[in-house]
């Protein structure tokens, strides 16, 4: 099985369709969404339609929940905030009611999926550092947990005796080795690379494999600007940040 792992969309619907391009060349058979599919920018509809039309696992990310109130906006940026209130009231009763279903954790025999960390997943704590990381791999089940949130791709993989940090390159899955996989960011990458962001994990080859993505970003930021959002969400998409 070669799924499509993705998330932090925003609202980002060149970059989504961009993404979803590459997947389907790369041969994949399914995908995997940890969260954020709305907030920052112009799209949240289409990109909420497109995601169901994949009838794939998706956990909520904390800008799913503040779109539907059900985590509040107090520790959001002023423009975060801002693009919150403006999806509310742009979503339909039915997107709304698909957002609030989405729950925080998607448990599977080898893998799981959390948006933040499996401490306190409701909190939507960034997984930085290596503490964070070994708090969310004691709770781990599995061999792999998949998260999304910090926009930042990259792994972390326990040995057994020590926890370290590897970046973007071609990861194997081994045998008596767990790993925290984060796939970045699909519609506002913030590692200084303005490409759209996804993995692609090879249950076969037991691999995981990170893919970066040109899309239309002129596009997406023209309009971000005509829809009156925060005109540093436009910017930000250029710069990768
Ligand atoms: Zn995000």
């Amino acid at each position: 099985m070669r799924y499509a792992v993705f998330s932090d969309v925003h609202s980002n619907l060149e970059a989504f369709e961009a993404v979803l391009d590459a997947a389907k060349t790369s041969r994949v058979d399914s995908y995997l969404f940890i969260g954020d599919i709305v907030g920052y920018g112009a799209d949240p509809s289409p990109c909420i339609a497109l995601l169901r039309s994949l009838a794939c696992p998706v956990v909520a990310g904390n800008h799913d929940w503040a779109s539907v109130e059900k985590t509040p906006t107090e520790y959001f940026n002023e423009a975060a905030a801002e693009a919150v209130l403006w999806t509310r009231e742009r979503l339909s009763e039915f997107e709304r009611a698909y957002l609030c279903g989405q729950g925080l954790v998607h448990e599977t025999p080898h893998f799981c999926l959390v948006h933040g960390t499996l401490d306190h997943p409701e909190e939507f704590d960034y997984m930085t550092d290596g503490g964070r990381a070994a708090r969310t791999f004691y709770l781990l089940r599995q061999q792999i947990c998949f998260v999304g949130h910090s926009h930042m791709p990259g792994v972390f993989v326990d040995d057994g005796e020590k926890v370290t940090y590897h970046g973007t390159e071609k990861i194997a899955i081994e045998a008596g080795r767990r790993y925290i996989i984060n796939d970045g960011s699909v519609g506002q990458p913030r590692d200084g690379d303005p490409r759209a962001s996804f993995c692609i994990y090879d249950t076969e080859a037991s691999s995981v494999e990170f893919r970066r993505v040109p899309y239309d970003i002129a596009s997406a930021q023209k309009k971000i600007r005509q829809a009156g959002l925060p005109g540093i969400l436009a910017d930000r998409l250029f710069l990768g940040r």
